[in-house]
């Protein structure tokens, strides 16, 4: 399989090329050139299928003979070595939950496939890396998490200063090793934009072998599409239309559901429900796509102002507007709502959720018929925001102990204000 530049400036690429390098130089997004679909058998077979067998299936369609089987089994069994409850929460609304990895976020799903994904290629070249990485909060920690001590990597990790949670920060903060935090005083959009601008930069792409780990690389939206096969074949269901209602920030995860719908799953439509940053809601809704800076949110994994992963979902409907809207609905929650979602839900039906799920349940609440089956995506354990949640319900949330561990930590954080000039210099003495 190639894959393409959605800019369309540069040749296409393969897997290993696409993944290495995570962002074309036309600053477009890597898409495979074709999408492969799902046999009937496997699509027959599902209920039968594990998670793990269910991704392998997946992969293969699409990595084809770049990585080897057993290899590429090995990858997976490894990544993905945490359960995925899919659970009834009422009447015919589901949850699947992603937060049962590492760092207790979903954002480990496509981080740990990535770094071992590289990891494979890499040594297969006996090539060194570093990595950028902009987080709004979750996917510092996963990414990090994910690469900590795999040889030949270095990780750069950027994060808006106070606009983190507290444990998020020290998820940020508290690694080492082979992983620096830089903590930057501006947004999450400034901090991206720090990655982006170094990706263009010349001098810095010839000094050092840089690398993303966003989720634009291919290698993180990948497997984003691997859990909305495995929760399909899940339901309990009969005839019945699913629907996916997806939290969304970068809109990473719902392209991960539009690629499955595009191989084949038999998914009737998404829900792509956003915080105040309701940039693309507002597209669907209204058909104008106008990015602005972002506001902060409780939701603040979600906080972004201009969505990278917009374009991929254009490419995945051939920039159709009809099409688009016809399988996507847009919502968005603001921060009020979304306290008076979490407040309700843990009331009536005693299940507990993060804002960013909750606006989740929202989305699905808000356009599920009572005839159809609908499944929103739980993205992060709500003790995660302790600070939002526990004064809505006046209960307090149990930490689990591998996160109370890293709240004791020291953090180690070197600051940075948002100017280019100074994160360049900072690069380029690294690499020395
Ligand atoms: C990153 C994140 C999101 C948004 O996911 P995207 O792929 O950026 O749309 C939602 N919830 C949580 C907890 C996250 O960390």
């Amino acid at each position: 399989m190639q894959f393409y530049s959605t800019n369309r400036k540069v040749a296409p690429v393969s897997f290993k090329e696409a993944v290495i390098k995570g962002l074309p130089d036309d600053n477009g997004l890597f898409l495979p050139e074709k999408i492969p679909s799902f046999s009937d058998d496997f699509l027959n077979q599902l209920s039968k299928k594990s998670f793990q067998e269910i991704a392998f299936e997946s992969a293969k369609l699409i990595i084809e003979d770049e990585i080897g089987d057993n290899d590429l089994h090995s990858i997976i069994n490894d990544a993905f070595d945490f359960e995925i409850p899919v659970k009834n929460v009422h009447d015919n609304i589901h949850v699947m939950e992603l937060f049962h990895g590492p760092t207790l976020a979903f954002k480990d799903f496509g981080a740990r496939f990535m770094a071992r994904v590289m990891g494979y290629f890499l040594k297969e070249d006996g090539r060194e890396i570093n990595i950028l990485v902009a987080t709004s909060g979750d996917t510092g920690s996963a990414v990090a998490q994910g690469f900590l001590g795999v040889e030949g990597i270095k990780v750069t990790l950027l994060y808006p200063k106070g606009k983190v949670s507290k444990i998020q920060e020290q998820q940020l903060t508290t690694i080492g090793q082979n992983i620096t935090a830089l903590e930057v005083d501006g947004t999450f959009d400034d901090c991206q934009l720090l990655v982006k601008t170094a990706f263009l930069d010349k001098e810095l792409n010839e000094k050092l072998n840089l690398s993303s780990a966003n989720s634009i690389n291919i290698a993180r939206l990948l497997p984003q599409s691997f859990y909305y096969t495995y929760a399909f074949s899940r339901l309990n269901r009969k005839e019945e239309d699913v629907y996916f209602c997806v939290p969304s920030g970068n809109y990473g995860n719902l392209c991960g559901g539009l690629l499955a719908k595009k191989m084949g799953l038999p998914i009737s439509g998404f829900i792509a429900a956003s915080n105040a940053n309701d940039i693309v809601p507002h597209y669907l809704n209204a058909g104008r796509f106008a990015p602005k800076p972002s506001v902060q949110t409780i939701a603040n994994a979600m906080d972004v102002g201009n969505p990278s992963n917009f374009v991929r979902m254009l490419e995945l409907y051939d920039n159709d507007f009809a099409k688009i809207t016809s399988d996507i609905k847009g919502i968005s929650f603001d921060d009020s709502q979304a306290e008076d979602i979490i407040r309700e839900v843990h009331g009536k039906y005693g299940y507990l959720m993060c804002p960013h799920t909750a606006i989740g349940y929202g989305g699905l609440k808000h356009f599920l018929k009572p005839e159809d089956t609908g499944v929103f995506l739980s993205t992060a354990h709500p003790c995660k925001f302790k600070d939002v949640v526990e004064p809505l319900i006046s209960e307090e949330i149990e930490i689990p102990l591998r996160l109370k561990a890293i709240i004791e930590k020291k953090k180690h954080a070197i600051s940075m204000n948002k100017d280019f000039v100074g994160f360049k210099s900072f690069l380029l003495e690294q690499s020395i």
